[in-house]
């Protein structure tokens, strides 16, 4: 048996090598490093695949972040909710621009901010919401829309783990994660579910003003080249990372299926072993697994990541340390302790999900893990 890893790169790109290298070596040979026709390719195809009216094109899915914030014309104090439980990006950003990020307690189940939930955190001040679609699962993107349209808030979705992922409206209509806020934001990290071979992001938008806000303001507050109407930032996606998206975006949803697969056989394993809750799946979206991410519920989370460690089975937790308890929050956190959140810190572990795994390293892992519960 091959070495299990978190995520398998390499023999992902072994899979579409000869497409991949004859994107770079296009790049390579007319030198459009910088927005050439790849990046341009890109942005219609990615368009097209999430039913978004634009997208922009930028460097990192922080970035993204960050410009969508510059872009709504908050100023210093203004609140942005945030759930404490996330990857620290979403926070920081908000930090950055001196607005204050309001970090509320996540669903048990989902792991997401709910309506209820942020509802209660509103006030006078506040003047946004970012719901991230935690593990490659989106929040209730249609009530938080609708709760945000009632008080005038803006809703930015961190959709950096959700990409491909469908949101059922109550209409019984499908659209892609991402798309239900004013503003989505991505990120093509290596390791995300459509990732390049470096950094990229990207933002999405159905509104044309946003959009060309937006653009504007990750091309140095330009709108003609040398003539800067305010201060921005410079944030692009190189053409050689858009050629290789280019050719990942095509099977990002048959790499869905397979790591739909791979947390279906976990799921079928895990079930029935009482001290194990595996991932909850909502009925308004479906689940593109970028984590699958077990509840330990016996206080032995560290004990098994131990176990599996010395079986040779790699294991993360996403997250450690909630958002108000980081060093680098501590003073501005409005609080000190969110009790769901403090518990899954304690209690999660994100097992390996990728779309090379083989059925023997699926029931080794399975095997072992059923193991430490005997
Ligand atoms: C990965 C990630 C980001 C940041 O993306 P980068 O491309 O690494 O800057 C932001 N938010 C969430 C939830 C993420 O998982």
């Amino acid at each position: 048996m091959e070495a299990i890893q978190m995520v398998d790169l390499k023999g992902q790109y072994l899979r579409i090598k000869s497409q991949v290298d004859k994107g770079i070596m296009e790049v390579l040979t007319d030198t459009s490093y910088i927005n050439g026709p790849q990046v341009t390719l890109f942005k219609n195809n990615l368009e097209k695949y999430l039913g978004a009216k634009r997208v922009i094109p930028c460097a990192n899915g922080t970035d993204a972040l960050q410009i969508a914030m510059m872009a709504l014309g908050l100023t210093p104090g203004d609140e942005v909710i945030v759930p404490a439980f996330t990857y620290v990006a979403t926070a920081e950003v908000i930090a950055l621009l001196s607005l204050k990020p309001v970090m509320v307690d996540v669903d048990v189940d989902s792991f997401n901010i709910t309506p209820e939930i942020i509802e209660r955190a509103i006030t006078d001040k506040t003047r946004a919401v970012v719901p991230v679609n935690l593990y490659g699962q989106c929040a209730d993107l249609e009530g938080i829309r609708k709760l945000c349209d009632e008080r005038g808030l803006f809703m930015i979705e961190d959709n950096a783990q959700a990409i491909g992922a469908d949101y059922l409206m109550q209409s019984g209509v499908k659209v892609k994660s991402g798309t239900v806020g004013h503003i989505g934001s991505t990120s093509f990290y290596p390791s995300k579910n459509l990732g390049a071979y470096g950094d990229g992001g990207a933002l999405y938008t159905q509104d044309e003003n946003l959009a060309m806000m937006l653009h504007k303001i990750a091309n140095h507050g330009q709108t003609k080249r040398y003539y800067h109407d305010m201060v921005g930032v410079n944030s692009r996606l190189d053409s050689i990372q858009a050629a290789i998206l280019n050719v990942k975006l095509k099977y990002l949803d048959q790499f869905a299926a397979e790591r739909i697969a791979v947390a279906d056989a976990y799921d079928a394993a895990f079930k029935s072993i009482e001290q194990i809750q595996i991932p909850f799946r909502v009925a308004f979206s479906s689940h593109v697994f970028h984590q699958y991410t077990l509840k330990i519920n016996n206080g032995k989370r560290d004990e098994l990541q131990s176990f599996l460690k010395e079986k040779g089975i790699p294991s993360i937790i996403y997250y450690p340390l909630p958002l108000y308890e980081q060093e680098a929050f501590k003073k501005e956190a409005n609080v000190q302790f969110l009790p769901v959140t403090d518990k899954l810190c304690k209690s999660v572990l994100s097992l390996p999900i990728h779309t090379e795994m083989s059925e023997e390293q699926i029931a080794f892992i399975t095997n072992t893990v059923s193991q430490f519960f005997k």
